[in-house]
């Protein structure tokens, strides 16, 4: 069974090609075929890179504005030209979807229908950057593939059994009616990242206790209990929790009331400041990539180290959070850019938590080991990196419901 995957982001587009047959591993399978369109670099301009399972390779470049059009010119590096995978896409049975939010309506992956695509247009209001994006990546397969069967996996559907204290916001009660509520995110790679941690563990994920940090440019923590999310720090949209790469995370809302009767400030410029010019970015004015935080540190910067303290400070804070929903602790999880890559943050996250004894193997840790236990061997809590692998998990979704 030939299983098409497309990931969109705001200004991205991820694909791959995954061959499954009868039966589901328990470990990821290499893509066949993956391809990335990157539109960040040029206005207008889309970087396309392609790699197979052979190793060809193709890297293009091509004026593009449209994503229907770039997906079209995507899908024929896989049956032609050097990266030739397929003979004709017509060989895909089934195609996988990342949609950012699937509302209250959609708490499963969902084969797309004509009225999933109107649920998945409605919700936009609540993902405005990217469910329209999502759903552009649906009709360009319409328009490639016809009729293949395509499925929505939704990024919010990991935590649809959150309880309601955790997700009923303490404004008027309206606002629940209204739909305005913590949702999640992040919950693809949250639920992969379960599952897999079980599998190192040599464990049942149902009776396991474990807090997720997916930190990347965005991030986000999960508990999770039972195989499901209970709580998680991101909520009616991905700007709530965690300090991130160039978004504010939490604040307090008296300070957009403030700012909103003192200045001029319009949604959309409020809009800009919290989602692109906040977090390490706008602590540190050098960059939302920690790397390069991390070399300003090196060089004296000041700012650039407020920036990391902020940082390291409110992600032991939302993992004592996490801590208190879940009432203990099996395992820590890393995963992500910053999760699966940056020793310096996961030891100075653990740093807090020596007191329920968790503790880290310091060798272990500077080695970044991906998918392996690194909490020292007295460690009362376990300490994972997982390289997180959304697209596989997509992937299993679709195989699960054609199975
Ligand atoms: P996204 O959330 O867009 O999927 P990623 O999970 O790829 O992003 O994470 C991107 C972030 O990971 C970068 O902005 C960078 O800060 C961080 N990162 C990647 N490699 C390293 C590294 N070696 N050390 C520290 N941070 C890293």
């Amino acid at each position: 069974m030939k299983i098409l995957v497309l990931n969109g982001g705001s200004s991205s587009q991820k694909s791959c090609l995954y061959e499954l047959n009868n039966v589901l591993p328990d470990r990821p399978l290499q893509p066949l075929w993956e391809a990335q369109i990157d539109w960040t670099h040029q206005q207008g301009i889309a970087e396309l890179k392609v790699k197979t399972a052979k190793d060809d390779r193709l890297e293009d470049e091509f004026a593009s504005d449209s994503r229907e059009d770039a997906i079209s010119r995507m899908l024929e590096s896989l049956w032609r030209g050097k990266t030739q995978t397929i003979n004709d896409l017509k060989e895909i049975d089934i195609v996988g979807h990342r949609v950012v939010h699937g509302g209250e309506d959609y708490q499963q992956s969902t084969l797309i229908s004509a009225d999933v695509k109107q649920a998945i247009a409605r919700l936009s209001v609540f993902a405005p950057v990217h469910n329209p994006v999502n759903l552009e990546g649906i009709e360009a397969i319409e328009k490639n593939l016809g009729n293949v069967p395509q499925v929505a996996v939704f990024d919010t559907a990991f935590h649809a059994q959150l309880p309601p204290a955790a997700f009923v916001y303490p404004g008027p009660y309206e606002w629940l009616e209204n739909g305005i509520r913590r949702y999640g995110f992040h919950g693809i790679s949250h639920q992969y990242c379960a599952r897999r941690a079980a599998d190192i563990l040599g464990q049942d994920l149902a009776d396991l206790r474990l807090i997720s940090c997916h930190l990347g440019n965005g991030c986000s923590l999960a508990a999770i209990r039972g195989g499901w999310s209970v709580d998680t720090t991101m909520g009616f949209t991905p700007l709530e929790g965690l300090m991130m790469g160039s978004r504010s995370g939490s604040i307090d809302p008296g300070i957009l009331i403030h700012l909103l009767k003192q200045s001029d400030l319009t949604a959309e410029k409020l809009d800009g400041i919290l989602n692109r010019n906040s977090g390490l970015k706008g602590i540190s004015g050098v960059s939302s990539d920690l790397r390069q935080i991390g070399d300003a540190i090196v060089q004296g910067n000041q700012r650039a180290q407020l920036a990391l303290d902020i940082y390291i400070h409110r992600l032991r804070a939302g993992i004592g959070a996490m801590l208190a929903s879940l009432g203990g602790l099996d395992a820590l999880i890393f995963t992500a850019g910053v999760g699966e890559n940056s020793a310096l943050v996961r030891a100075a996250a653990c740093e807090a938590f020596g007191f329920i004894g968790l503790k880290l193997d310091g060798e272990k840790n500077q080695q970044s080991p991906l998918d392996r236990d690194i909490a020292a061997v007295d460690s009362a809590v376990r300490i994972l990196v997982i390289h997180t692998q959304e697209d596989w998990e997509i992937a299993r979704e679709c195989w699960k419901l054609y199975h």
